[in-house]
């Protein structure tokens, strides 16, 4: 059994923290959504007390990971600086009350049943973090087009005065 696998209560009731490194490419859910499996991912996991008295994980993600852009089909880096707390509950009633008791769309109220994986976590914030529509601010290609388009006879001048 890998030692990122805790009992979350037990973790944050003895406020514990776990932190490592991982490879892109040990999280299979992750990269069928890159480009590549380049990179790596640092992680930190604090157990603790919300002040509502609920156990909280403290669950925080740094690295880059290389999206495909949308728009010219060439990947990109985007840099992964994620921290998001997670409310531990012990069933779906719990979780409920839970969700209204704290009523912050800032917080995951999260359904506990059995040990869980810190990693399985650290990938869903992750996933998360993912823009729904990958692309760069500037596609490097169209840059380069339009540097091309500057030049007086360039071929798309050229065409533009067919027209
Ligand atoms: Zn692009």
């Amino acid at each position: 059994m890998s030692n990122t696998i805790i009992d979350v209560f037990e973790f944050c009731r003895r406020a514990q923290q776990l932190e490592g490194s991982a490879a892109v490419a040990d999280f299979s859910r992750l990269t069928a959504e890159l480009a590549d499996k380049r990179g790596n991912l640092r992680w930190s996991v604090k157990g603790g007390q919300h002040a509502s008295g609920k156990p909280q994980l403290l669950v925080q993600v740094d690295g880059e990971v290389h999206l495909m852009c949308q728009r010219c089909l060439t990947a990109y880096a985007l840099p992964v600086a994620s921290e998001s707390v997670l409310v531990a509950t012990r069933d779906d009633a719990e979780a409920d009350q839970t969700e209204i008791l704290l009523n912050d769309d800032s917080i995951d109220v999260i359904v506990v049943t059995e040990p869980l994986d810190l990693l399985a976590v650290v990938e869903d914030e992750v996933l998360l973090a993912l823009p729904v529509s990958p692309r760069h601010a500037v596609c490097p290609d169209g840059a380069a087009l339009a540097a091309v388009n500057d030049k007086a006879e360039s071929p798309f001048a050229v065409l533009k005065k067919l027209k």
